[in-house]
């Protein structure tokens, strides 16, 4: 058994694990790592370079000539591709309609699990993803399972992304959360489901300080 912490939070598209996740590290001082910024840089890369996704050896590749870092401030995630800051635009919905398909790739599973598994060797973290508590790290010491109603996560999506894209409609953002859900839970490889020892936590009807709260009093017996 290793002496540090690892918190593992999964759960469906936009329904607050990041929110979650960058609170409670901050409260506990723990390391916070946004699994699906690093798919999203991959996604952007291959959008950039016209990668053909089916194209398996361009892809295994290029996939050596990405290089992710994660340069932590104030828990916001700045992420750079090749030293290059994308943490915005891999927030573009360019990015959101490409990374489902994208992390449905094996080569681009294996190689982000293998970076993923290295950042929480040795220090307390807390991970958000889709397959944290199944894949990344089932031993996890605890591992949170969240969900929200798919209508109030489109809301809660939209509002983030409207100030920046006037054209956007509520219903594109719905659509584009319900077909990652349904790439994410299908695809072969690792899909979402909830670990059988995940804590669930549905946030339709809590507040942000509120389901800290809840998480901080299941993660504070091991601390
Ligand atoms: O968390 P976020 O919504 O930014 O993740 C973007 C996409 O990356 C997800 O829709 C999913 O397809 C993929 N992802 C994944 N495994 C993770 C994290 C994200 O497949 N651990």
């Amino acid at each position: 058994m290793s002496n540090h912490i690892i918190v593992a939070i999964d759960g469906y598209s936009s329904c607050g694990k990041s929110t979650l996740a960058k609170a409670l590290a901050k409260k506990l001082n723990f390391i916070y790592v946004d699994s699906g910024a690093m798919y999203r840089a991959v996604a952007l890369y291959f959008l950039r370079d016209k990668t053909d996704l089916k194209d398996h050896a361009k892809i295994t590749a290029a996939l050596k000539n990405i290089h992710l870092n994660f340069h932590s401030r104030d828990y916001q995630t700045h992420i750079t591709l090749n030293d290059e800051e994308v943490s915005e635009e891999i927030r573009q919905m360019p990015v959101s309609d490409s990374v489902s398909a994208v992390a449905a790739i094996h080569e681009v599973r294996k190689e982000m699990v293998k970076q993923q598994q290295r950042m929480g060797r040795s220090k307390n973290i807390v991970m958000d993803g889709r397959d944290i508590g199944t894949t990344v790290f089932p031993n996890a010491t605890i591992k949170f399972f969240m969900t929200a109603d798919p209508k109030v996560r489109a809301e809660r999506r939209f509002k983030e992304l409207q100030p920046k894209n006037p054209d956007i409609t509520l219903e594109y953002v719905f659509e584009n959360l319900a077909h990652r859900d349904y790439q994410d839970t299908t695809r072969a490889e690792s899909p979402l489901r909830r670990a059988e020892d995940a804590i669930i936590l549905d946030n339709t009807d809590l507040t942000p300080d509120e389901q800290l709260l809840f998480a901080l009093s299941m993660v504070e017996p091991f601390l």
